[in-house]
């Protein structure tokens, strides 16, 4: 059953298993790491480290080929069905990889009076890089609109009716979250692409959704995908940008202009691949219904508010679905004493204004405490956090 097998999955993460007086529940944040990661990464670097595109000796040879090797393994992960026409690149994570799109490739093309629609109340990440775009622009005298992606506050789900009259010929680019990183709902891309049309390019800041749920981009036909590595087991400084054409972002930190992460793509490469024999699936299973167990207990202590507990917990549901994240606060106690009451007690979660664009983190009553699951989390964690939470009224 599906308990036994996360039971050998969780032994199999070292600093989980050093230390079993203590909770991690901020896998949102970053991911703990596998031993196969590790192990993968110290393989490399004792055996053959060395840099990438240059040398003509067997280490250097391995790295470049390490980094070919991963770029293909992300793009056969997200389900790449044409791998020989798209590109992958390695960047140090989501922000980054945001970056890249909206700077080297949506920038050059752009036309005055232009416009994109982009979330206002997703991740920053995935707002920053496109009003730099606009900047960018700007400065060199084109004027393009940005306008914000409407949600529906009921699915937490953008609004796709909000959104047919928003989208005209001038709409020439959306960028939309995967997995929403405060809220957990994930968002109906194939509803997006319909209202959109065939010819719009999405791109997906799926820095919550990799590793958590399955990913295709042949099934829901995006242009780009951006996540980052280390929220899905791999290495810190890791991540990838996937896009459907063969000229993708420029890579600009790595490639052979400077030195990439090569022990980061090798642990990337490693990641992806003990996420797929661990069965994506049912890591999906296992992290729904932790997040559901905490959303129930949640419901029957009133001095706690559920943020977006209107979601739908049915993981087969069409509506938007209620992933491994829970965000909720306390009626008179600020997240940040919450945060540190939790940890006295040895759990680790997020207890700030969660980097939500729009939201000004030195505002306190925005702060929220987030708990986000991954494999290696337990009902038995839950249900102590849930003790402990009871016991501040
Ligand atoms: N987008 C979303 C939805 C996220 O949750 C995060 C992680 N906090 C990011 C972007 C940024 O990821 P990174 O810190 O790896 O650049």
């Amino acid at each position: 059953p599906l308990r036994d097998w996360q039971r050998e999955l969780r032994a199999q993460f070292p600093i989980i298993t050093a230390h079993p007086e203590l909770a991690y529940l901020d896998s949102a944040a970053t991911a703990q790491k596998p031993r196969a990661v590790l192990d993968a990464a110290q393989e490399y670097l004792v055996t053959g480290n060395a840099n990438a595109g240059r040398g003509t000796y067997p280490w250097a040879n391995r790295t470049t080929a390490a980094l070919a090797a991963t770029r293909a393994r992300v793009a056969e992960f997200l389900g790449d069905p044409d791998p020989a026409r798209s590109t992958v690149h390695l960047v140090s994570g989501t922000s980054e990889g945001l970056r890249s799109v909206a700077l080297d490739w949506l920038v050059p093309q752009l036309a005055p009076g232009d416009e994109i629609l982009v979330p206002f109340a997703d991740h920053q990440a995935n707002l920053a890089p496109w009003r730099e775009a606009e900047r960018a622009l700007a400065r060199a005298g084109v004027g393009i609109t940005v306008r914000g992606l409407p949600y529906q506050d009921s699915s937490g789900d953008y609004d796709h009716r909000a959104l047919r009259a928003l989208v005209g010929p001038r709409t020439r680019f959306v960028a939309a979250t995967h997995v929403h990183h405060v809220l957990g709902g994930d968002m109906n891309v194939h509803r997006l692409r319909e209202v959109l049309g065939p010819e719009v390019p999405i791109c997906l800041d799926a820095a919550q959704g990799v590793g958590h749920l399955p990913l295709s981009v042949a099934e829901l036909d995006v242009d780009f995908v951006v996540f980052s590595g280390h929220k899905a087991l791999a290495l810190p400084g890791t991540g990838a940008v996937w896009a459907r054409q063969a000229r993708g972002p420029a890579y600009r930190p790595g490639g052979w202009q400077g030195t990439p992460n090569t022990v980061g793509a090798v642990s990337l490469a490693a990641a992806l691949d003990w996420l797929t024999a661990a069965d994506v699936r049912r890591i999906e299973r296992w992290t729904v219904g932790l997040a559901a167990r905490l959303t129930e207990g949640l419901r029957r202590l009133p001095q706690y508010e559920v943020l977006g507990c209107q979601l739908s917990l049915a993981a087969d549901s069409a509506a938007a679905r209620r992933r491994g994240i829970v965000s909720f606060r306390h009626r008179d106690i600020t997240s940040a004493d919450l945060g540190f009451v939790l940890y006295s007690h040895g759990y680790m979660v997020r207890a700030d204004a969660l980097c939500r664009a729009g939201v000004d983190p030195a505002d306190e009553r925005a702060g929220v405490v987030r708990v986000s699951t991954h494999v290696y989390n337990t009902p038995e964690e839950i249900d102590g956090l849930l003790s402990v939470l009871d016991t501040l009224d």
